[in-house]
């Protein structure tokens, strides 16, 4: 394993479904408000930290925010089970391919796979299942791990260290996703960072933030996997 790659889920690998009406749905069941929700920036924040903005600018202290995630998640996570049946999450073009080709280097011992996301770990599972992607959570930093995104990549570097028997250095770790946030966090610790601008970030934007390299989106499948294995564009 010469490279760790940790992707993103949400505007990276997949979009659409469920997911914010179902976390409204329960915010409100459980503390009587989802705040400004409408108005909210969500972009590469994790979901407690998202809830703790939600709900402090409704004006829940702490708290009582920290008594009620329990039953929140647990609503959520419910909620979003049967909503994603209904509304599966739909792969971003060329996913399918980019992953395809990931895992065959993978069982070829280049590289390891792993997750970034500000999801739950088991919000995470979900999502990719209802899309049909078998990724492994083993390899992630989630959002049931920390509130801040920027702890993530240190997490699935010890969760990798554990599955691969092999200490990671920050330069060999390649953060993927379509936010600034993405990109901060992979900064944070010292990795590679990958830009796609599937999300609602423009290739200016996440070049304006400093990843290292930005694609439009991996529908060129040799060109995606380049970039994330060399940061290579040209062929
Ligand atoms: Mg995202």
């Amino acid at each position: 394993m010469k490279q760790l790659l940790l992707f993103d889920i949400d505007g990276t690998l997949l979009q659409g479904g469920p997911a914010k009406y179902v976390f409204q749905d329960a915010l409100v069941r459980i503390y009587g408000t989802a705040g400004p929700i409408d108005d909210w920036e969500f972009s590469g924040k994790t979901d407690p930290q998202i809830a703790r903005e939600l709900l402090r600018e409704a004006g829940i202290d702490d708290g009582e925010i920290d008594r009620g995630f329990p039953d929140l998640w647990t609503g959520y996570l419910a909620g979003l089970e049967a909503g994603l049946r209904k509304r599966p999450m739909e792969l971003l073009p060329g996913v399918t391919p980019l992953l395809a080709a990931l895992e065959e280097l993978e069982e070829a011992g280049e590289v390891a796979l792993g997750l970034v996301t500000g999801n739950l770990v088991l919000a995470a599972g979900l999502k990719l299942t209802s899309a049909g992607l078998r990724l492994p959570l083993a390899v992630g930093g989630y959002g049931s791990d920390h509130e801040e995104r920027d702890q993530l990549p240190g997490i699935a570097v010890v969760r990798a260290r554990e599955t691969w028997g092999r200490s990671f250095q920050s330069r060999e770790v390649v953060v993927i996703g379509d936010t600034p946030r993405d990109v901060a966090c992979g900064r944070a610790h010292g990795t590679r960072t990958v830009g796609v601008a599937t999300g609602s970030f423009t290739v200016e934007a996440l070049e304006a933030c400093g990843a290292d390299h930005v694609v439009e989106n991996f529908s060129e499948t040799e060109q995606a996997l380049r970039v994330i294995l060399t940061g290579d564009r040209a062929a």
